[in-house]
């Protein structure tokens, strides 16, 4: 998918390793590059913006005012004091930040990308993102660096460092494939695979693809699916109805993001990107390109700004047009003073991504019976974020394509390993 910019940054030394060979820094061609960024990302919340994640500082402080200052403290310790049973994400949340913050910081957000409130979440679903992101964490990680000890534990979602390709996330895959292509690989590209043939002791015997219009059957020894757990099943023959039904009800959200061209910004951002809290506005979090690489841009001077909307498919947002959803990111921006006049948009691009977000509600509960079915084929690989149903990031996404390779050449069948990569996102 990799459009929009994307973080890379794994505590996969085998990943780290990879990412470098593709876009190798030094002694490169000036173009195979990968920069190391220090990440910058902050919250807009009432005009203001707070560090991202949220922390307990004066600088919290002095843009809440001493008022919300005293509720946020005293809800926290109330948390403390009064766990709650933790019976949904909104539970989780408030047994870690206390009611006030959850609900500044969190409530609005997470319904926004995942269209439901945190209190029909299941509680289990916060624990790759926010898992030890206590506010207890945020306040050590805070007084470690105050006094210039080395942090104990460095969390995914605080991690300051990250590297990015010179000419964005896609350059990683574009050079992959130019590789991958002199090491003998054919890439179909533009071709959806249909159809997945599975004989009776589960074998996969090859997929049907369709190209141009064009149906065609591509044979394999070994099936490595990275397309969605639910498309996989219902082009699969040969499954019985109660899996079907499971794959049928997995959940997505999908994405789209809207980037807008303007001369200048009335704040100033040299974040990455920013969240937007709020239900004010639909934009989920803006982007801005600039602070990426610059080597993106074709003129320095202008700003592109990317706001980010999640959605479910056939929802007002997804089937708007390209020129409404530049007028609903152009208002959006005037709302945040961003810009001062509609007019100051200069030119705009849509993407639109389908299933970019599997959800961990309805029938995924159920996913370890799919995946028992599913693993009865020996040749039969589920890898990637969609591949297995997974909040996945990019690292976890290939790990679960390395561990498929050693077991293919080790000939090991039992797949425990490849499902096993992220076992905070289950
Ligand atoms: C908005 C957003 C921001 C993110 N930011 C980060 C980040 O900063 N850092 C990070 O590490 N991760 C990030 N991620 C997660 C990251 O994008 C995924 O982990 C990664 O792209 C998963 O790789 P994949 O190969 O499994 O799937 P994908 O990248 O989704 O690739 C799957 C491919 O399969 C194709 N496909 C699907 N069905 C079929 C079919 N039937 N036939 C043929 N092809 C098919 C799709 O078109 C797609 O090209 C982000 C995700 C989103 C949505």
């Amino acid at each position: 998918m990799d459009i929009g910019p994307h973080r890379f940054y794994s505590k996969f030394e085998e990943v780290n390793a990879w990412w470098k060979r593709m876009l190798p820094d030094e002694n490169s061609d000036g173009e195979r590059v990968l920069l190391k960024k220090n990440r910058f990302t902050r919250i807009l919340f009432r005009g203001k913006f707070f560090d991202y994640p949220v922390k307990l500082n004066a600088a919290t402080f002095e843009n809440l005012g001493l008022l919300e200052t005293l509720k946020v403290g005293g809800s926290y310790f109330k948390s403390l004091l009064f766990k709650r049973d933790e019976n949904s994400l909104e539970d989780f949340f408030v047994n870690r930040f206390g009611r006030k913050l959850y609900s500044m910081f969190f409530e609005s957000y997470t319904e926004k990308v995942w269209g439901r409130h945190p209190k029909k979440i299941s509680p289990e679903w916060g624990a790759q993102r926010v898992k030890g992101l206590s506010g207890v964490a945020v306040l050590k990680n805070m007084f470690d660096k105050f006094f210039h000890r080395t942090p104990r534990k460095v969390e995914t979602a605080l991690a300051d460092t990250f590297y990015y390709p010179k000419f964005g996330s896609g350059q990683m895959w574009e050079v992959t494939a130019r590789e991958s292509a002199r090491n003998g690989a054919q890439i179909l590209l533009n071709s959806k695979v249909t159809q997945i043939h599975r004989k009776a002791d589960g074998t996969i015997e090859g997929v049907t693809c369709l190209r141009d219009g064009e149906k065609f059957f591509v044979p394999c020894d070994v099936l490595l699916s990275s397309m969605p757990l639910k498309d996989l099943v219902a082009g699969m023959n040969g499954v019985p109805v109660e899996i079907q039904a499971i794959a049928e009800g997995l959940p997505y959200r999908n994405y789209i993001i809207v980037g807008v061209a303007v001369d200048k910004l009335n704040l100033n951002v040299p974040d990455h990107w920013v969240y937007v809290q709020g239900s004010d506005v639909k934009m989920g979090r803006f982007v801005v390109f600039n602070n990426w690489s610059s080597a993106m841009l074709n003129d320095e001077k202008t700003f592109w700004i990317g706001l980010e909307y999640f959605c479910r498919e056939g929802d007002e947002l997804w089937t708007s047009s390209d020129d409404k959803l530049a007028a609903l990111a152009t208002s959006e921006l005037l709302k945040k003073n961003l810009i001062t006049a509609a007019d100051e948009v200069k030119d705009f691009h849509v993407e639109r991504v389908r299933k970019a977000y599997p959800a961990y509600f309805d029938t995924y509960e159920r996913i370890d019976e799919l995946r028992n079915f599913l693993d009865e084929s020996a040749n039969l690989f589920c890898i990637g974020r969609n591949g297995q149903h997974r909040y996945n990031n990019i690292d976890h996404s290939m790990c679960t394509a390395f561990e498929a390779v050693k077991d293919i050449l080790s000939g090991t069948v039992d797949k425990s390993n490849v499902w096993g990569v992220n076992p905070e996102a289950v």
